[in-house]
């Protein structure tokens, strides 16, 4: 048993702030909350952490990300001119995925997962690809997840771009491979509860309506739901009117890939008929504020009318914080009308495709809540209620004032320090980067 004695417990959605209150977490669940609510616990506790006033709230969910892209940050080959987004694709994503290896794929993962815990992140949603190692290549990626505590989703991006019909099937059999994994390992009781799966795809125009049907029959078998790219680019929009002649969300739709726990991402240029459909499913999507601008591809103006609209980061990180600031600023640069609450309910979205997946409730400091929580330095120079706490966070709060992150119930850094040897684990990722590096440069682009 854990205590935090005497804590703020602050909620994004619905926004609370709870002023002296002791949180006890029994095993991976929040048991009590409230002032002397651990009072009864003391003799049972194995640790408890006083937290003297400070805040503790639910941790960040990152809806998006590409751990793939963890080795490239600063990335010194050769990339050829980049003047639409195809060709950001093909001269340096698809040239970097095509170079991974199976260790590279886990160092970047564990840089990836230390990365968004440092950051108050406790879930991340992941989205891979590797096709000169599919198979077993999300294995990988759990592994990062699993040793250094963090809480993850993953699924192989299915496509037919490189070595057609066979590569989707390759990609096709890794996400049931890794779902199935997960249902046995629950049915048997040695689940680690941190890990689930999705089924993954890359994008409409990377997809053929032959792996569609293969996808489709993933979901089945698997019971979970599709993880792919919509709409990024206007080339998405119009490769599918040229080819299926029809809006690429009901070419979906007509495969039957869109159900309640469907992840569609970015979805930039759909139309006001998509974004009804996609509601009409209860379907996820994820807005990337900060990779959009990064791509140039424009702004994403439907958000007011989603249903489920949540943020990551499409690659760049796991700082919700910073994720946050920009996906409200650059709303606000484009003349949008909501509001910092908005956002908060955007980030705190994430929770709900946990939920769905992991089939248990997240993101509120409540009993029988995940306990995926952090203790936060942040001092608040003016009152800090419930009503201005999504101000807070767009004019104030950071990843710097995260002191200590809890995931399911374990303390997985502690005063900003981890049990596992993370200057090690980054020297063996710069190195595994400067290999991959050399790689591409001997890759053209296509
Ligand atoms: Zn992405």
């Amino acid at each position: 048993m854990l205590i935090l004695k005497s804590a703020r417990a602050v909620d994004w959605n619905p926004p609370r702030v709870q002023e002296h209150a002791d949180i006890v977490i029994e095993k991976d669940t929040i048991l009590a909350v409230g002032p002397n609510a651990a009072l009864s616990y003391y003799d049972r506790a194995d640790h408890v952490i006083d937290c003297g006033g400070k805040i503790v709230h639910p941790g960040l969910v990152c809806s998006h990300h590409h751990y793939y892209s963890g080795l490239s940050r600063g990335v010194l080959a050769e990339i050829g001119p980049t003047p639409d987004f195809i060709s950001i694709l093909k001269q340096l994503w698809w040239r970097l995925d095509r170079s991974l290896t199976d260790e590279d794929i886990y160092w970047s993962s564990m840089i990836c997962s230390i990365d968004a815990l440092k950051c108050g992140t406790t879930a991340v949603i992941d989205h891979h690809a590797s096709p000169g190692c599919i198979p077993g290549s999300l294995d990988h990626i759990r592994r990062g997840f699993e040793e250094t505590g963090l809480r993850g989703m993953t699924c192989y991006e299915v496509t037919d771009r490189n070595n057609g019909a066979e590569e989707a099937q390759m990609g096709i059999e890794e996400n049931i491979r890794f779902a199935r994994t997960i249902d046995r390992e629950r049915k048997e009781g040695t689940w680690s509860g941190l890990c689930e799966a999705a089924v993954g795809a890359h994008a409409p125009f990377t997809v053929t309506d032959e792996a569609l049907e293969g996808i489709a029959d993933a979901i089945a078998q698997t019971g979970r739901g599709i993880h792919i790219h919509v709409a990024e680019d206007r080339y998405d929009v119009s490769h599918s009117h040229h080819y299926y002649g029809k809006d690429l969300i009901r070419r979906l739709d007509d495969a039957g890939v869109i159900n309640e726990k469907a992840l569609l991402v970015h979805g930039v240029h759909l139309s006001e008929a998509e974004i009804e459909l996609i509601n009409e499913r209860d379907a996820f999507l994820i807005h990337n504020a900060r990779s959009n601008m990064n791509n140039g591809i424009g702004y994403n103006g439907h958000l007011p009318g989603v249903k489920h609209a949540v943020l990551g980061t499409d690659g760049i990180g796991a700082n919700m914080f910073e994720e946050f600031k920009i996906a409200f600023f650059k709303h606000k640069d484009a003349s949008g009308s909501l509001w910092p609450d908005d956002f908060t309910r955007m980030l705190s979205g994430g929770n709900r495709i946990l939920e769905r997946y992991f089939n248990r409730p997240f993101g509120v400091i409540e009993p029988g809540y995940a306990a995926d929580l952090v203790i936060s330095d942040y001092l608040s120079p003016t009152p800090l209620e419930a009503e201005n706490i999504a101000g807070h966070m767009a004019f104030g709060m950071g990843a710097q004032d995260v002191r200590t992150v809890i995931v399911n119930g374990k303390i997985v850094m502690e005063d900003r320090s981890f049990s596992l040897d993370v200057e090690q684990v980054y020297r063996k990722a710069a190195e595994a980067a400067k290999r991959l590096w050399k790689y591409m440069d001997t890759l053209s682009a296509r």
